[in-house]
């Protein structure tokens, strides 16, 4: 290549801090390129990224532990490299940057004992501690759905409003003593900062009374994948309460099989990527939202990618309405 060609190829990469986005293939496999961080006690960051690799508590299709991977892989287009990350994301509808200057770090995943899911739970509580006493924000990628529990029961606060996305209610018993992929919400319930639980997207012949009934007696609300496609998000954000503290929980499947296929539980009539993205965004101007999860990504299903790249860009909406 002569001097000039490279010169001209340098400067059509610099003009307007153009993106050579796509990449994905080259470089260190982290979430967004963020730097790995594998001592907690000194993260320095506002947002922390952490993979539990764990699917023991599924009942229908494993391969949710490969979830992190799949999530950080896919990330990877997003970004080119640190400096990009710090440059934020760029909307095109409204012409704004978020998460410019934010400082990301990825403590990589909890160390996950197999066959022993209380040791591997106590694992996910102690991470989750640390960077909570760091001052970061989680940002927690599963793993089957039975994560949230340790992770919920981490945080230290007067009240807490956890926001359930999920095309099932999660509130099932399982044999005593159980944590399973369908009842991580009952549990999270019984902690007693949980004050207050919302139900959103759940659709399908899955859910029942049982359930429902579940639901009702830890007196969570339920909006229906139905209910918001016929009534719309403005006025599913209107059945949502204002709160002091808001943690999210984002069961993959709450979208529709169409677009996030890579997942263990089907269910027909799933949310649309804009519907789930202007809920999230939208619950950051009903209290401090403190945490995330993202969970049952099960890339098996889908070897497109489409669904971690889904997630992705969904933690990257709400971070940057959380981060505004
Ligand atoms: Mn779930
Ligand atoms: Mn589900």
């Amino acid at each position: 290549m002569t001097r000039k060609l490279a010169a001209i190829l340098m400067g059509l990469a610099l003009v307007g801090g153009t993106r050579l986005a796509g990449q994905q293939y080259a470089g260190i496999r982290t979430f967004l390129r963020a730097p790995h961080v594998t001592d907690l006690t000194r993260l320095d960051v506002d947002i922390a990224v952490l993979g539990i690799p764990f699917d023991e508590g599924t009942t229908a299709v494993p391969g949710a532990r490969y979830g992190p991977r799949e999530l950080r892989e896919n990330s990877m287009e997003y970004v080119v490299d640190q400096e990009d990350l710090d440059d934020g994301f760029y909307y095109i509808d409204t012409d704004k940057r978020v998460l410019k200057g934010r400082r990301w770090a990825d403590c990589g995943d909890a160390r996950v004992a197999p066959t022993l899911p209380s040791r591997t739970f106590e694992k996910v509580t102690s991470s989750v501690r640390t960077i909570l006493s760091r001052k970061a924000f989680p940002v927690i990628l599963g793993g089957d759905h039975s994560i949230s529990f340790p992770v919920v029961r981490a945080y230290d606060l007067p009240s807490l409003m956890v926001v359930h996305f999920d095309a099932h209610l999660d509130t099932w018993d399982g044999p005593p003593g159980s944590l399973y992929h369908a009842s991580p919400i009952r549990r999270i319930a019984e902690l007693p900062f949980v004050k207050k639980v919302v139900h959103v997207g759940q659709r399908g012949l899955a859910n029942d009374g049982g359930a429902v009934e579940n639901s009702r007696r830890i007196g969570a609300s339920i909006i229906t994948s139905e209910q918001i496609h016929r009534k719309g998000v403005e006025w599913a954000m209107s059945q949502i309460p204002q709160a002091e503290n808001i943690y999210v929980s984002l069961d993959v499947d709450v979208l529709d099989p169409s677009i996030t296929p890579g997942t263990g539980t089907w269910e027909p009539g799933g949310l649309t990527f804009y519907q789930v993205s202007d809920l999230l965004t939208a619950l950051a101007s009903k209290g401090k939202v403190v945490g995330l999860d993202v969970v049952e990504v099960t890339p098996d299903r889908d070897p497109s990618g489409r669904t971690a790249q889904t997630a992705v860009r969904l933690i990257i909406d709400l971070l940057g309405a959380v981060f505004h």
